[in-house]
Formats: structure tokens, sequence, C-alpha cells
């Protein structure tokens, strides 16, 4: 089975919009996600830019989060006090969803554009 892949997605939120950047690549086990945490809080402590998270789904599972990715998101959330997206992929699909509190639901994100390098700038459609 195909092994996710995750990052830590750090950047900007200005006016609806994010400018988040890839770092940090884990690779997980099949269909689970695994995060750098120790790296992830650092960088959160130092820089305070960290805003969500990325992974990959297996060919052709979707870019539904399951079950396990709202847990894992929940506990950030929880542990770095602000809402979080998570942006999912597979193959050129991608989705975005945001935590805005820990009891929530994932809402989906309206509007997600690869940048250069990797990069994305994702809108809530809100301004
Ligand atoms: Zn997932």
């Amino acid at each position: 089975m195909e092994r996710e892949r995750c990052w830590t997605l750090v950047g900007t939120y200005e006016d609806g919009t994010w400018h988040a950047a890839k770092r940090r690549r884990i690779s997980g086990k099949p269909a689970s996600v695994e995060v750098d945490w120790e790296w992830t809080l650092k960088r959160e402590e130092k820089r305070g830019d960290v805003i969500g998270f990325a992974h990959t789904h297996p060919g052709g599972a979707g870019t539904s989060p399951s079950e396990r990715d709202l847990r894992t998101l929940r506990a950030w959330r929880i542990a770095l006090g602000k809402p979080l997206l998570m942006l999912i992929e597979d193959g050129e699909t991608i989705a975005g969803y945001m935590l805005h509190h820990d009891d929530d639901e994932l809402k989906p994100i309206m509007s997600i554009t690869r940048g250069e390098q990797g990069a994305f700038i994702i809108s809530n459609g809100l301004s």
C-alpha cells in the first residue's frame, strides 16, 4: 500500500487569503498520517507561522478527510490554540478544509491555487 506523505503548512493569513508553503515532509504508514510534532511545535514557538497541514491520500482514495484526519487536526487545534487548515491531495486533485474550533466540523475551503515551488494560495471566499 502506498504511504501517505504529510507536511506542515507555514505561511500568512490576510483578508480571507492564506499564502502557504509545505515544510518538513514526513512519510507515514499506509493510510495514516504522522506529522513531525517536535519540529512543528518548535516552529510555532519560534515564528508563530504554522497554519495547518497537508497530506496525500493514496491514488483514487479521494480528498475527503477521514475520521482519523479530523481527530488529528482537533488535537493540533488544541495544541496550537488557533484555527488550522488541512489540505488533502489525491494525485492532481486537492481539497482544503478549515477547523475553527476544537469541537467544530471541518469546513470546505472555497479556492486553492497552486503557486510557485509547491506553494498554495488558499481563499475561504470571505474578505
Ligand atoms: Zn487523510
